[in-house]
């Protein structure tokens, strides 16, 4: 049985950890922490602890795993925190600079962490699926990739299209720095043949929509995954949760939470 500890419980996807903590087998909810001001509105009093007190008192009640998804400045402040106690942590919170990417690396050194832009099965089967695809097309084949979400996310493109454009680009040899294009305008002119498009869509309540494209002569084939709830992504991260409890410290991804990395 993983206890387990959630950061941020008054977000969206608090929210939903919180409901998928108490809901799954091998989880049991021990705490979890709001920021001072956050809206705990409908939360049980006795569920939320206040973020003065934070982390390392929702710690002290007796935790293996901590699940945050909140903001790259306070994801970076938990593992500081996990990496001191040696408790798991698994970090959904997306937008990282690469700086910030280095300092939750090195916080690994300490204890187990899985992070990864997005925890749902079925985009880490798209992921592989991606990988598959480009290799097979190889550069015959345009990709591109849209995403689609709702209007008060925070960051673009989403985590997930980064992940994807990486995923495409490493099947296919190439350095995503150098041909990811994320926005076209005017005259641009011709596709450059080894270009990664990356656009990016944001309106109303798209939970999270990916789909990719291989543009070829005379066909397309289309991958496209699309989350009508959070659910998914919050089963997901419990799931990590209770595979990274125990662990020994790393940094760890879905994919090996679900047992794809080997021989991906
Ligand atoms: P949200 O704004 O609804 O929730 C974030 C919460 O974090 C807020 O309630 C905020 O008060 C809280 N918070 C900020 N700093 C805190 C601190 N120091 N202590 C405690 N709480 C703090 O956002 P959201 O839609 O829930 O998304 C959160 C993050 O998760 C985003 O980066 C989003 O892109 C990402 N996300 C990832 C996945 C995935 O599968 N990995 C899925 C959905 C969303």
């Amino acid at each position: 049985m993983a206890r387990i500890v959630v950061t941020g419980i008054a977000g969206r996807m608090g929210r939903e950890i919180t409901q998928a903590v108490e809901e799954m087998a091998g989880a049991h909810f021990v705490a979890g922490t709001v920021r001072r001001g956050g809206n705990a509105a409908g939360l049980s009093d006795k569920l939320a602890l206040p973020v003065d007190d934070g982390l390392e008192a929702a710690l002290d009640r007796g935790a293996d795993a901590v699940i945050d998804f909140t903001t790259p400045e306070a994801s970076l402040a938990h593992a500081r925190i996990c990496a001191e106690r040696g408790a798991a942590l698994v970090v959904g919170t997306t937008g990282f600079t690469p700086d910030q990417k280095a300092e939750l690396t090195a916080f690994a050194q300490q204890a187990p962490i899985v992070f990864a832009p997005n925890m749902s099965v079925g985009v880490n089967l798209l992921f592989r699926l991606a990988a598959q695809a480009a290799r097979t097309l190889g550069d015959a084949y345009d990709a591109e990739i849209v995403d689609a979400h709702h209007k008060h996310k925070r960051d673009a493109p989403s985590g997930t299209a980064l992940r994807l454009a990486e995923v495409v680009a490493d099947a296919l040899g190439r350095d995503l720095g150098a041909v990811a294009n994320y926005g076209r305008h005017g005259l641009v002119g011709a596709r450059p043949p080894a270009e990664i498009g990356i656009q990016t869509v944001r309106g109303g309540d798209v939970v999270g929509e990916h789909t990719l494209f291989f543009f070829g002569e005379g066909e397309r084939i289309e991958l496209t995954h699309k989350a009508s709830s959070r659910g998914a992504f919050a089963r997901g991260a419990v799931r990590a949760a209770i595979w990274a409890a125990g662990r020994k410290p790393g940094l760890y991804d879905m994919q090996d939470v679900l047992g794809f990395s080997e021989g991906a």
